[in-house]
């Protein structure tokens, strides 16, 4: 599990990015700045990887989480797929080269469109595994498949209504969440469609939430999971080929323990070793996000103005909530450094940005240096997941730029948008 500051280490009293200065490059690309190492991103992949070694597995990036084609590009180098959400997801996959056999496709609400974008991936195949949310979208499915002349290939998200012990906005399991199927529904679906000729039923899948710092809901889910994986394989003429334990595994943002690989590998080491598991022997897919990426980026931004008062202390910088809404939205936490390291005192401050909402805020009552100074950089950890993917134009920002650092090489992956950038499609004629 990579830590928020393993591949951003203090050298000779300023932060770097692996061997990259982080100052030369907010210097040379301007803040807000998002930089991601390359070596964080490949060696968290590869812990989660190395750690289910002996089970045949596909790890299927969530790519939500963030989306750009250069990271996806080097998740496919190491082998990986990617989870997608969406048409736009869909077709980013397809421009980073990613293989159908290597695709699921989720989310709550599919249209016809993005139905017909996953039947036609590629010019041959379909994508690997569509997780359906419900009968009436599985029918949506059927129709279209019919009428493409396609085979789709399914999975029944499974609602387990386990409480995933995280934040009420990012936990997906509870049956009082809009996601996925309760077994009741499944049974039904499968009733209706076992003989299609069209749907091919192909696993079963569950994602109960995100930021899951606690193994037992998981552990809880996965047998329950495994349960109806049984049940559904017994009950057709060839068993279901994928589990798909979906992703959430929480990142360390602060001193939170969260999830060891190893605890994370056991529990599905553990259904695995179920007697059907062996007879059937399917293929695990599993869909991080967070645990890829989070650690690996950090948000640079520079400090505009300081506003010293009696009990409140802020610090205004030039990124916000449009570069990170996650303060925002879930109220989560962050760290935040200088980027210059001062050994003076040190005080509570606020860090916020410059846009016009009171809930734009970075950081509340961080530990920064009393002495910080205007013009000064400051990083904002854990920014690689949730962070440059959830980023808005809001009071006509543009979006910011995004550099791929790998020790002292950098290449920008996202060139800041411009102010023309905001317009482009306004200017009706
Ligand atoms: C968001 C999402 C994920 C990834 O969640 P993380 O917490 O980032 O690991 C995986 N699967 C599905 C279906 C999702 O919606």
């Amino acid at each position: 599990m990579i830590q928020p500051l393993e591949f951003f280490p203090y050298v000779a009293q300023e932060l770097y990015a692996e061997k990259t200065s982080v100052i030369k490059c907010a210097e040379k690309y301007g803040t807000p700045l998002f930089i991601y190492s390359e070596t964080a991103i490949k060696k968290a992949y590869q812990a989660l990887d190395k750690s289910l070694e002996g089970i045949p597995h596909q790890i299927c990036y969530a790519m939500k989480a963030n989306s750009n084609l250069s990271i996806l590009k080097l998740i496919k180098s190491m082998g990986g797929g990617v989870d997608t959400v969406s048409g736009g997801e869909l077709f980013r996959a397809k421009k980073a080269g990613i293989k159908p056999d290597r695709i699921v496709f989720s989310g709550v609400g599919k249209s016809v469109k993005e139905i017909e974008q996953a039947l036609k991936y590629s010019q041959k195949a379909s994508v690997a595994l569509i997780n359906v949310e419900s009968l009436e979208e599985l029918d949506a499915i059927a129709i279209v498949a019919k009428r493409l002349k396609k085979t789709a290939s399914i999975g029944f998200r499974f609602n387990p209504d386990v409480d995933a012990l995280t934040h009420k906005h990012i936990s997906t399991g509870k049956n009082e969440n809009k996601f996925g199927m309760t077994k009741p529904e499944i049974l039904q679906a499968l009733e209706k469609y076992k003989k299609h000729p069209k749907i091919k039923i192909s696993g079963i899948s569950i994602h109960i939430g995100s930021q899951l710092t606690n193994v037992y809901p998981l552990r809880n889910a996965f047998q329950e999971c495994a349960e109806l994986f049984e049940l559904l394989s017994d009950s057709l003429p060839q068993s279901l080929k994928f589990i798909d334990l979906g992703g959430g595994v929480g990142v360390q943002y602060q001193n939170e323990t969260t999830i060891p690989i190893d605890s994370y590998a056991g529990i599905i080491k553990e259904i695995f070793k179920r007697p059907k598991f062996q007879q059937y022997k399917p293929k695990l897919l599993l869909e991080p996000g967070r645990l890829i990426i989070a650690n690996s980026g950090i948000l640079v931004s520079k400090i505009l103005y300081r506003k010293y008062r009696e009990d409140k202390n802020f610090v205004i910088v030039d990124a916000g909530m449009t570069e990170l809404i996650r303060p925002a939205l879930y109220e989560a936490h962050h760290g935040v450094l200088s980027v210059k390291k001062h050994l003076g005192p040190t005080q509570p401050i606020d860090l916020v940005g410059p846009i016009c909402e009171t809930g734009d805020f970075l950081a509340r009552g961080a530990n920064l240096p009393t002495g910080i100074a205007q013009g000064e950089y400051v990083a904002v950890l854990s920014a690689g997941a949730y962070a440059s993917a959830m980023s808005s134009q809001y009071n006509s920002r543009p979006r910011a730029a995004e550099i791929l650092v790998s020790g002292t090489k950098i290449k920008v992956i996202r060139k800041r948008e411009t102010e023309r950038s905001l317009i482009l499609n306004e200017e009706i004629k």
